[in-house]
């Protein structure tokens, strides 16, 4: 495939992928190429969200506008969660130490190209409910295994 250009190329995967809370207040950009979807099944996403993180993967480099009116919580010591104080959306999940942002996929209107591909803290999961998607699932213990050491 070609490489991103100046130009107002638009092919298929090349495109900003755009999202907004209910109120439209707090506006957010992914880069080009940014597909990712997982879920995330642990105890605290699903206090705060009321079922399972669905997130996709926005790097590092994810473009927050109206930030004025979004609320972080420190949720723990290596993360924070991000929502907006005027609609109550829920907007993304934020690893303190590399600034990589998990964007809640339900933001966004256009979910071309998104691929759900992960689980994890599936050991946290309760029986109620279950993803018939083919996934890599990963417990509880497994992701503090491979991030722990980067923390
Ligand atoms: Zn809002
Ligand atoms: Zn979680």
């Amino acid at each position: 495939m070609t490489e991103a250009r100046d130009s107002a190329t638009e092919a298929e995967g090349t495109t900003e992928r755009h999202g907004h809370c209910l109120c439209g207040g707090v506006r957010v950009t992914l880069k080009p190429g940014r597909n990712e979807v997982s879920a995330c099944h642990c105890r605290m996403c699903r206090r705060w969200g009321g079922g399972p993180l669905i997130a996709i993967d926005g790097g590092a480099d994810v473009v927050v506008h109206g930030t004025e009116i979004v609320t972080v919580y420190d949720s723990s010591p290596w993360a924070e969660r991000a929502f907006c104080s005027v609609c109550g959306s829920n907007l993304f999940y934020r690893i303190k130490e590399s600034g990589q942002h998990y964007v809640l996929a339900g933001l966004f209107d256009d979910e071309g190209g998104a691929e759900f591909d992960l689980q994890v803290f599936i050991d946290e999961k309760p029986d109620y409910y279950s993803f018939a998607n083919k996934t890599k699932t990963l417990t509880g213990a497994e992701v503090f295994a491979m991030y722990a050491p980067k923390v």
